[in-house]
């Protein structure tokens, strides 16, 4: 009974390390994936930003090459007005140099206001710019740890899988199927006596049962919980 129980306890604790295993590794990939979205996120405000800078430096652009278009155009008229033949003619053309120089002085003001939206534009960049950098580098390195704990993980879930079915092996099959059945509630199998208790659920324990406890006369459970008992002081072995 010695025996068994030690191996009960030990397949225990194989199977609770190997669930916190799990729950160590059960926050990151949700981690990483949060992660990913928040530098999405980001990326695309940045993106939003930098596509209405490059527009309205495309647009002045654009303005720049209307503002010399019609200053040629002023220019050849203002020679046109010393070739006229009459009145008429040196009105109307006097009218359309008018014109153009509304339209210069417009294309001015807003050649003006594109440069100030830039430069506002350019405030909320930066400030994108540092947050997104930031947020790559929060989620290269939650990556990482992904990564390295999962070789890890991989290692030691090797191990322990292994553990588990050498001790599985030694427990005969009626013994296995209550331990399993147990399992579907409680992680840690067996427990351990202390100062008279359940130590999984803290039950007391009559004093004739913890003395046959004591004595491995056979397999006690938990009243209360229904877990396996072993004395405290039992040596539970590693391997
Ligand atoms: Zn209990």
């Amino acid at each position: 009974m010695l025996a068994q129980l030690q191996t009960l306890a030990a397949l225990t604790r194989v199977d609770v390390e190997l669930e916190e295993l799990q729950e160590e590794l059960g926050d990151l990939p949700g981690d990483v994936k949060r992660l990913e979205k928040d530098a999405r996120i980001k990326q695309q405000a940045f993106d939003a930003t930098q596509k209405q800078i490059d527009d309205l430096v495309h647009a002045r652009a654009n303005m720049r090459i209307r503002t010399q278009e019609i200053h040629d155009k002023e220019k050849k008229l203002s020679e046109q007005q010393f070739q006229v033949r009459n009145n008429k003619e040196f009105d109307a053309i006097t009218r359309e140099v008018e014109t153009i120089k509304e339209e210069t002085k417009d294309l001015e003001r807003e050649l003006a206001a594109s440069a100030l939206t830039e430069e506002n534009l350019r405030r909320i960049l930066a400030p994108q710019e540092e947050e997104l950098e930031a947020a790559k580098i929060k989620l290269s390195e939650k990556e990482q740890e992904l990564v390295q704990l999962s070789g890890e993980h991989n290692e030691e879930l090797t191990l322990l899988l292994a553990k588990r079915a050498e001790y599985k092996a030694k427990l005969p099959a009626n013994v296995l199927v209550q331990y399993e059945r147990i399992r579907e509630y409680h992680t840690n199998v067996a427990v351990s006596v202390r100062r008279g208790s359940c130590s999984g659920c803290f039950n007391a324990i009559p004093p004739q049962k913890l003395v046959e406890i004591r004595n491995f006369k056979q397999l006690f459970t938990c009243e209360n919980c229904g877990r396996m008992f072993y004395p405290e002081d039992m040596e539970i072995p590693t391997a």
